[in-house]
């Protein structure tokens, strides 16, 4: 996924080997390239100026100045900075203190979030935990059928509006009521002491007003402990722009960066967590329920500087 951006950082690697001391104008060269290598990897703006700027305080800072190994220590600094960027620490689930734990879905249609209800189900069944995926997408045909279908892979149980039920109340399709089945999952849950409840929202193709009302009544009617933004990191700077749009909209407590194994560059997806200031918390690497880990800001710095 970071190919350009790891290939770029390279090049400006490799012109500082076998230099002495950097002048002031190797700096600013060096932090010229730097900047030149994230924008073109799609890192937003603003947190590429902030990248720059950390980058020079450090160099005026006399920490690279004096070095005697300049291309060691921009890379010691660059990694850092990038570990700084997408988030520093790893940030694990919080779980209730009274289950079960409720985590909500949120993100546009095609993100990934049907199937990252799968593989977190699968992840959490794994570490002995007991959860209900409840299918509030009504939006999308085949969203509940494709839910079913990965809880069964994942081995766990389906909460679904009956497609029988014409009361009005539970419809699945358009014209069901997510929040009644999110509600009902909820409750579903408690009384079968499930101990996390994943609660897989619709969206929209883009940024809606109808989407952002509809998650923030399905939020108010279960009272998450996490809200998961899932955002497709092949999008480019859309990713920004619909993070801001949700944080904004529906609020949320992390971020679910999909598509990690698309050859985009990516780099508007590691900005999110600069942006929106919420903490990436997994990544999705494939459409195998398996493709599927927590993410850790260090490891990602060291994939991107090879
Ligand atoms: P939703 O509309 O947000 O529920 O999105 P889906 O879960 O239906 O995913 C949309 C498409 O992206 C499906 O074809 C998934 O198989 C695919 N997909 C989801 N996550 C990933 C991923 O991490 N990598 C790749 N390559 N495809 C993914």
């Amino acid at each position: 996924m970071f190919e350009t951006l790891s290939d770029r950082l390279a090049g400006v690697f490799t012109g500082l080997r076998g230099k002495g001391r950097l002048s002031p104008a190797d700096i600013d060269a060096t932090a010229r390239e730097i900047r030149i290598a994230l924008l073109e990897a799609d890192v937003a703006l603003p947190v590429v100026r902030q990248f720059i700027a950390a980058i020079k305080e450090r160099a005026s800072g006399e920490e690279l100045s004096q070095a005697l190994n300049p291309a060691q220590q921009v890379i010691k600094i660059v990694n850092e900075e990038l570990i700084a960027i997408l988030g520093g620490e790893t940030r694990r689930l919080e779980f209730a203190k009274t289950p079960p734990t409720v985590i909500m879905l949120a993100g546009l249609q095609g993100a990934g979030k049907t199937t990252l209800a799968g593989k977190l189900a699968r992840w959490l069944k794994g570490q002995g935990h007991t959860p209900l995926l409840v299918a509030a997408d009504l939006q999308r045909p085949n969203a509940v059928t494709q839910l079913q279908v990965v809880g069964e892979q994942a081995g766990v149980t389906v909460f679904a509006p009956d497609p029988g039920n014409t009361s009005g109340v539970e419809i699945s399709g358009p014209g069901g009521d997510p929040v009644a089945v999110s509600r009902n999952g909820v409750a579903e849950a408690k009384a079968k002491l499930h101990d996390v409840v994943i609660v897989d929202t619709a969206g929209r193709l883009g940024v809606d007003a109808d989407m952002m009302q509809q998650a923030a009544s399905i939020r108010d009617a279960v009272d998450p402990d996490e809200i998961l933004f899932v955002v497709d990191a092949m999008i480019g700077q859309d990713a920004v722009t619909t993070a801001e749009a949700f944080r904004d909209g529906v609020g949320f407590t992390g971020v679910v960066l999909t598509k990690l194994d698309g050859d985009a560059r990516g780099g508007a997806a590691l900005s999110v967590r600069q942006v929106t200031g919420a903490p990436i918390m997994f990544a999705s690497t494939g459409e195998k329920l398996s493709d599927f880990d927590t993410f850790h800001p260090d490891r990602m710095a060291a994939r991107i500087l090879g």
